[in-house]
């Protein structure tokens, strides 16, 4: 999983114009085609796209014969199972400027904060003053107005940090988790306690997902525990879809209210998603254990290589030892499980160090499993802010519901391995499947739910 600078990616349109000289009798879309895949060869393989330009080999010169071979070699443990590929590849198109500065962490100390005029006198607000004196604070009208007619590229998503919105949540206080179309729903509610992420995960799906200049958090937490209290209904809920539920605690200081809150629903489950070990406050009052606090996970090389800024896996691991002793369940999800050549050593071995830190099975509440996943537009957003990643350079195809997945029966056997070593570990802790088929939950007898 080491980053690697291909000279291609500077390079693309020079492969461009050469498609277009050697390929000229081909249309448009036949020569995207195949830049596309000349440039995913020649990325995967760490070669120059001239050299896997050369080796196709000669003539006859059609389309399909020209496609096939590049299919092969871009994929060649699906061309050995006799698997064929029927899709069509998308253009390469890498704007430099677009790329994450990924050399300094970000403090996350906001500069700028835009207040709705709504919230301005809440104590929520009044405490964030206290606490930043040196930003600016500008008052708003409401977001909606202070974005309207503009639009967002992804420089503005690049500086998200730059700009913090605090707002008054009107109407979208619980949802449904967002599954996958076709995935079978795990039942879980999301809180929906802001919008934008501090890291950097190179497969986060809110690159693709956020039509924003800056953070979102709201400001009226009261309002969601009332709407909670008259809906009178017991739920798998948590906050950390849409951001992560703990990177802005020092900032909001709403994981004790939550905790206070929900201690007094003992058959509801609030938990908190988290990449960070922003843990004070939780641990600063006594835990309970309807409260959940989670983690995901994946083996250090990869957090090195594709969670930057994140907490390193020992530090996550730690902070789930403090969650316990202050008295709260936690829980792991290892997603995405990313498939790479000795992923199988690496996690089994992250397996064993979550039980080894972790003891007994009784404190955690659940493991959820997934694979990578990357929907075709969120692939393109990869590509120009982490042009050297190589996450996308396995064998990845459409799946059942529109994203680049691995095939079934890798799915399966990545589902099942992990399976095994869970087990090896623990005949008890709940096991599900994140945004999976029924199929899928078939193959591997996994649930769906922990309902
Ligand atoms: S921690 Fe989660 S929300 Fe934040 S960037 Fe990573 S995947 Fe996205």
């Amino acid at each position: 999983m080491m980053e690697y600078q291909h000279p291609i990616i500077n390079n693309i349109d020079s492969l461009k114009t050469l498609i277009g000289k050697k390929y000229y009798y081909l249309g448009k879309n036949k020569q995207q085609e195949i830049s596309r895949l000349i440039f995913e060869i020649a990325k995967r393989e760490k070669v120059g796209f001239s050299d896997v330009l050369e080796q196709i080999p000669p003539p006859p010169h059609r389309f399909s014969f020209i496609k096939n071979y590049l299919l092969e070699r871009r994929y060649p443990s699906f061309h050995q199972k006799g698997l064929k590929i029927s899709q069509a590849f998308c253009d390469v198109d890498i704007n430099p400027s677009f790329k994450v500065d990924l050399t300094t962490k970000p403090l996350i100390v906001p500069k700028q904060f835009f207040i709705e005029k709504s919230v301005l006198s809440t104590d929520t607000v009044q405490q964030i003053r206290d606490k930043f004196p040196d930003s600016t604070f500008t008052a708003i009208e409401s977001y909606r107005d202070h974005v309207k007619n503009k639009e967002f590229s992804i420089i503005d998503y690049n500086k998200r940090l730059e700009s913090f919105y605090i707002i008054r949540e009107k109407f979208d206080f619980y949802k449904h988790c967002p599954c996958s179309n076709d995935s079978a729903s795990c039942g879980y509610y999301v809180m929906n306690l802001g919008s934008g992420c501090p890291y950097e995960c190179v497969y986060c799906f809110l690159q693709n997902y956020v039509n924003s200049p800056g953070i979102m958090l709201p400001a009226n937490i009261e309002d969601f525990f009332a709407v909670f209290r008259n809906l009178k209904k017991d739920m798998r809920l948590g906050s950390g879809e849409f951001t992560d539920s703990l990177a802005f605690d020092h900032i909001m200081e709403y994981s004790p209210k939550i905790v206070n809150f929900f201690r007094q629903y003992p058959k509801s489950t609030f938990e908190f998603k988290t990449k960070s070990n922003n843990i004070q406050l939780l641990t600063s009052l006594q835990g309970t254990k309807n409260i959940i606090i989670s983690w995901s996970l994946n083996p250090q090389k990869l957090i090195d290589t594709a969670e930057f800024f994140t907490a390193s896996l020992d530090e996550r691991l730690e902070a789930a030892q403090k969650c316990i002793e202050a008295g709260y369940r936690v829980a792991f999800h290892f997603d995405p499980i990313v498939c790479y050549r000795g992923w199988e050593t690496d996690y089994e071995l992250l397996i064993n160090a979550v039980f080894d830190k972790i003891g007994e099975a009784e404190n955690m509440a659940w493991l959820s499993l997934g694979t990578l996943r990357v929907s075709p537009q969120l692939k393109k957003i990869i590509e120009n802010r982490f042009p050297e990643t190589t996450l996308l350079d396995e064998e990845l195809l459409t799946g059942f519901d529109g994203k680049l997945r691995y095939p079934t029966e890798v799915r399966s056997f990545i589902y099942n391995s992990m399976t095994s070593w869970i087990r090896k570990k623990s005949k008890n802790v709940p096991v599900y499947l994140c945004m999976e088929d029924m199929k899928m939950h078939r193959n591997t007898q996994l649930s769906q739910t922990l309902q």
